[in-house]
Parts: C-alpha cells; structure tokens; sequence
C-alpha cells in the first residue's frame, strides 16, 4: 500500500513550509513540482527551459509536461511506501492521472489549508528563498540572522520572479479557475480536510500532522 498526502492550498498557503516538516514527522519524501521545475531551470535542462516562460508568467505549466517530471520522480525507489505532494495536483486531469497510477488499495489525503487573500499576498511578497536549498524567509516574519544569507544552510537569500504582486495575482485567479475545483473533486471522494493556514505555523503544523492520515476515510480516488 502506498500513501500519498496531497497538501493543497492557493500560493502562499504554507504548503512548502508545511511539507518539509511533515516530511520529517511522517518519513515521506517531500515531492514539490515547483522545487523539481526551479532545479531543472537552475540547471538549464530543456524541461527548465520549456518551464520557465510558464512560471514567470504566473501560469501554470501544461499537464503532459508536469506528469512526465512527476511521475518519473514518484517512480523512484523512495517513494514506494508513499510520498507528500507540494503543489501538484493543480488541474483535474492532473488528479485524474495520479488516480490511475495508483492502486485500489493505496491510501491518498488531502489537507486543505484555508488562508485569507491579504494574509497571502503579504506572505508571497516578503517571501525570500535559498537558492542553494529552497528554505524559505520572510522579511518581516521569518527574517534571516545574517541579511540576505539562509540560515540553513548560510546561501544566498532572493525573491523569487513570481513573488512579485502583480505575478501573485496571476497565480491567485490561476488558482481559483483551475486549481480550486480539486476541493470538489476530492471532497466528493471523502478525501479532503480543510485545516485553517491562518495560525502560527506549529500550531498548524499539529493539526495536519494528526489529521494526515485519519482512519476510515477514502482510499484511492
Ligand atoms: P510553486 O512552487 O508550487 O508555487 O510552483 C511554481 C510554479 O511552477 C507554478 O506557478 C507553475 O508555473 C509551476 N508548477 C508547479 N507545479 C505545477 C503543477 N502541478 N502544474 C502546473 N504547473 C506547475
């Protein structure tokens, strides 16, 4: 049986900074698209370079090319007890895709963080990212002990080209059009639990670790 937690939420929901500790507390790796597309872009890959126009515009990057890169992650010999996905699905047939890959027995979850607009925005915006690592920052809320610099891992600290505002906006309406559907999708299914992302993040962090694979609820969708 494999076990798959999906954590959702629009931009700036904490998605990333929720699933690197969940990662830890429920030993499953941590799949990201957007860390597998921003690796691929640092590198220079053909696949980076067919992502980017896609990113820097605030859309999303089309489904062939996201499933080909995920699936060809989520085949690897670490994810065969389950795996934590970090921004995928984002479109229907994207969740319809990952339901075919997966077995009858296999147990999917989805956690839904609920976070208001403005909150999100002042998130996105004051966000600044490692670029060695992918730690995340905030220059009000989370700032670095040495300006500019990760604490994890000391790399150099920038914004991201689509945590501009205006980029944001993009993302949002994105979001609500293509991505936020999935809510229905998955809620039919009985596999999806909104958890309230507008809290300190431990506090959050406690509510999805216990409601991450609760018992007696939908398997594979
Ligand atoms: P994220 O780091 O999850 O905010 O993703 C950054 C960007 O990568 C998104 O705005 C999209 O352009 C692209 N991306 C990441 N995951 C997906 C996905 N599942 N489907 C389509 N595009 C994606």
């Amino acid at each position: 049986m494999t076990r798959v937690l999906i954590l959702f939420g629009p931009p700036g929901a904490g998605k990333g900074t929720q699933a690197s500790r969940l990662s830890a507390a429920l030993a499953l790796p941590h799949v990201s698209t957007g860390d597998l597309f921003r690796e691929n872009r640092a590198k220079g890959t053909p696949l980076g370079k067919k992502a980017q126009t896609f990113m820097d515009a605030g859309q999303l990057v089309p489904d062939d090319v996201v499933l080909d890169m995920l699936f060809d992650r989520t085949s690897k010999s670490d994810c065969r007890e389950g795996y934590l996905l970090d921004g995928f699905p984002r479109t229907i047939p994207q969740a319809e895709a990952l339901s075919k890959r997966l077995a009858a027995t296999d147990r999917v979850s989805v956690l839904n963080l609920i976070v208001p607009d403005d909150v999100l925005l002042e998130r996105i915006t004051g966000r600044r990212s490692c670029k060695a690592c992918s730690n995340v920052h905030h220059v009000r809320t989370a700032p670095p002990k040495a300006p500019g610099r990760c604490d994890k891992c000391g790399g150099e600290l920038v914004q991201r080209t689509d945590d501009t505002t205006e980029v944001f906006g993009k993302r949002l309406s994105v979001y609500r059009q293509q991505t936020q559907p999935l809510e229905g999708w998955y809620g039919r299914a009985g596999n999806l639990v909104n958890v309230d992302g507008n809290r300190a993040p431990d506090v959050v962090f406690e509510e999805l670790r216990q409601k991450a694979f609760p018992e007696q609820r939908g398997g594979r969708v």
